[in-house]
Order: C-alpha cells, then sequence, then structure tokens
C-alpha cells in the first residue's frame, strides 16, 4: 500500500505545537477559537482508544470543549465561502477567456501552491487567488465572526486543526495576516497532535457527549465537507458554479464522475450550451504527469484541481500514521457518506455564508472580500518558517 507519512513539502520534520497551545489556553488574556478541517473527523479516532462507529464529529467537539478552547467551529463554513469564491473567480474568467491563461487551478493546498512556485512558475498565474479555508477562516475569526460575537479581535488567538504539515507553513506567510489582527491563524495543530493532547488530558470515550459547533459558523454544507477528499473541491465548485450560471440547483450529484482514487481523472461537463472541461489530480507524482502533458499541449483544460497528498487531505501528512497502509480510500468514503445525508448540499445554501455575504462581505469577489479572502501568491515567499 501506499505510504501515508509522505509530506509534499518536503523534509519536515516532526514538529509538537501543544506546548503554545496549553500558554494560550492558560492566557486569561486570550480568547481561544479553534477550526477543525473536514478530513479530521474522519481520522480522529485512529490515534486514541475510541472506537471508529462512537467517533463522531459531535464527539470530536466534546473532546475539544474538554481541552478548553472557548469556541469551536467548522472549517467547513469557510469550505463554502472558498467555493463561492473561487466559483465566482472561474466564471468570471471563463467569460473573459480571452484574458487569462488556462486552465485555472485551484488553490488551497499549500504543497501544490509550493510545488508550482517552484517547478512550474510560469504557472502561478493560473492559480485562483482564493485564500484556503484555513486561511479564509482566520480572516473571518478576526473580523465578522469577532465582530457578531461582540469579542475584541485583539485577544483572538485562532487555532487550526489540519490533516497537514504544509498549513504550518502556509499560516507563517507574511502575506496572511489581512484582517489587520496579527496573523489570520496564530497555531496549526494536525491530527497527531489533537491525538496526542486528547491522551495527555486523560479524555475517555465515555466522558465525550455529542455536542454541536458553536453558533452561527459552525455550519458547513457537504460539498464543503468532500473538500478534505480529491474531486471535492471540483465537485463543490461546480454544484455551485451551475447555479451561479443558470439560476438553479443542478441534482448534487451530476458531477461526482471526478470522485475516486484514481491519480488523474477528467471529465467535460455541459452548463448551459457550454463545455467545461475539468481535470483532477492528487499526488505530486501524478501531477507533473499532469503538468507535462499541459505545457506539451497533449491535453487542454478550463479548470484543475491538485492536492499534493495522494487520494487529497483525508492522506494527509498530518493524519495517524499506519505503516504500509493507505487510508485516504476509506476515510474518503467518510466524508462523501456525510454529503450525501447532508440537508445540505450546495456551498450556496449555506446561511452563515449567505449572511457573511449580506452583512460583511457584499458579494463574492468584493472590494472586502478580495482584500480578506484572496491573496498575491506570486509573491508568497518560499522561506521556510516552521
Ligand atoms: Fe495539506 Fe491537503 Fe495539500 Fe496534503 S492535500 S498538502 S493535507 S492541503
Amino acid at each position: 500500500g501506499q505510504c501515508i507519512t509522505h509530506c509534499p513539502v518536503g523534509a519536515l520534520r516532526e514538529r509538537d505545537d501543544i506546548g503554545l497551545l496549553r500558554d494560550a489556553l492558560a492566557d486569561p488574556d486570550k480568547i481561544t477559537m479553534v477550526q477543525i478541517a473536514p478530513a479530521i473527523r474522519t481520522a480522529w479516532a485512529e490515534g486514541i482508544d475510541i472506537s471508529k462507529t462512537e467517533a463522531t464529529t459531535g464527539k470530536l467537539v466534546s473532546a475539544l470543549r474538554r481541552i478548553g478552547f472557548d469556541y469551536i467551529f467548522d472549517t467547513t463554513y469557510t469550505a463554502d465561502l472558498t467555493i463561492m469564491e473561487e466559483g465566482s473567480e472561474f466564471i468570471e474568467r471563463f467569460t473573459h477567456k480571452e484574458d487569462y491563461s488556462w486552465p485555472m487551478f485551484t488553490s488551497c493546498c499549500p504543497g501544490w501552491v509550493r510545488f508550482v512556485k517552484t517547478q512550474y512558475p510560469d504557472y502561478v498565474k493560473n492559480l485562483s487567488t482564493a485564500k484556503s479555508p484555513q486561511q479564509m477562516f482566520g480572516a473571518m475569526a478576526k473580523t465578522f465572526i469577532a465582530q457578531k460575537l461582540g469579542i475584541d479581535a485583539d485577544k483572538i488567538f485562532s487555532v487550526s486543526i489540519m490533516p497537514c504539515l504544509s498549513k504550518k507553513y502556509e499560516h507563517n506567510v507574511d502575506q496572511v495576516d489581512d484582517a489587520g489582527h496579527g496573523k489570520d491563524v496564530d497555531l496549526v495543530l494536525t491530527t497527531r497532535e489533537l491525538d496526542r493532547l486528547i491522551r495527555a488530558d486523560n479524555i475517555q470515550p465515555d466522558d465525550l457527549k455529542e455536542e454541536s459547533f458553536d453558533p452561527i459558523f459552525g455550519e458547513g454544507s457537504g460539498a464543503g465537507v468532500i473538500f478534505g477528499a480529491t474531486g471535492g473541491v471540483m465537485e463543490a465548485a461546480l454544484r455551485s458554479a451551475y447555479f451561479l450560471i443558470t439560476g438553479e440547483n443542478p441534482e448534487p450529484d451530476s458531477f461526482k464522475s471526478v470522485r475516486g482514487m484514481k491519480g488523474w481523472k477528467e471529465a467535460t461537463f455541459e452548463i448551459k450550451g457550454l463545455q467545461v472541461r475539468v481535470a483532477v489530480a492528487s499526488g505530486l507524482g501524478n501531477t507533473r504527469r499532469l503538468m507535462e502533458a499541459i505545457k506539451k499541449g497533449e491535453v487542454q483544460y478550463d479548470f484543475v484541481e491538485i492536492m499534493a497528498c495522494p487520494g487529497g487531505c483525508v492522506g494527509g501528512g498530518g493524519q495517524p500514521v499506519h505503516d504500509g497502509c493507505e487510508y485516504a480510500s476509506p476515510r474518503g468514503e467518510i466524508l462523501y457518506g456525510l454529503d450525501k445525508f447532508s440537508g445540505l448540499r450546495f456551498s450556496h445554501e449555506n446561511t452563515a455564508v449567505q449572511m457573511t455575504y449580506d452583512e460583511f462581505l457584499e458579494k463574492p469577489n468584493s472590494h472586502r472580500a478580495h482584500e480578506l479572502l484572496h491573496t498575491d501568491l506570486e509573491n508568497w515567499d518560499l522561506e521556510m518558517k516552521l
């Protein structure tokens, strides 16, 4: 099987930031706010003594409350926001085709962003300017969320729990402090660090009950949840792009042919007479093959999703490790199951996202959305600041 210890950023040693979290939790002047990425709910049980069936998202929230976080939210909210920004950006580029280089690439995976900047710098301009859900959450935490909760943005210590080691790099990039209250995200912990915290605090499965994320930013759609699996960003984006172009929802599973563990997938979809050619790749070997084919003109696509880890974030380098086994596929299935049974299948129907635009950002790709939710990847410094 595939080894999941692989980290696409390269040369990353295991590092433990739990001490920094302990300091923040003990500081009476800090308000701790945590976001958890979609992929965490599929794997947190693997490193602790709780069965897969018991390890619900509600019990994960309960564990985070016991650890001591003041506010607990779901990155899925800003995965939905990313879809609104990135989907609108795609439509803008697609309807002014001659003004842009093609294809447009997703940019939510910092392992991929780093790869394209070092290996294919001519294609950096093809990346969506939308920040990743992690960074969007951080920017919203210290602006709109602080405002809605009536708390002082300068006191917020914004933590994310990610399946990923390269997110520890991403949150330290100088360009991502747009909210004006320090870094958008102050600390990134991996799933493995979360499991170590749960074990260190001696939190037992019997101590955990079903608890909800904090209102009003705890809501995410099934489209946002599948962000954690290869093809999920593309599928979520197409569901909302279809709505933005036609004014109607597609059948939610219309774009499911981009699912699955195949390293390089492609499909063409028709939306209101427009042919949209898409490709999805995961793993950097597949990515290099796809990039070479694009460069040589052997393939033509409009929209391409790349995830550096095989299978996407569910197979990320920060997830629990099982020697010689590949866990991305069954974890991805968990996300597709959550999406299937979610009452909310479209990012544009997330009421927290709608409220965010109505009360704060105005509309996708507005001036304020650009200031807070987009970034200039050309300027990203590649120095590793871990
Ligand atoms: Fe991180 Fe996900 Fe990219 Fe892997 S695929 S490097 S886990 S963002």
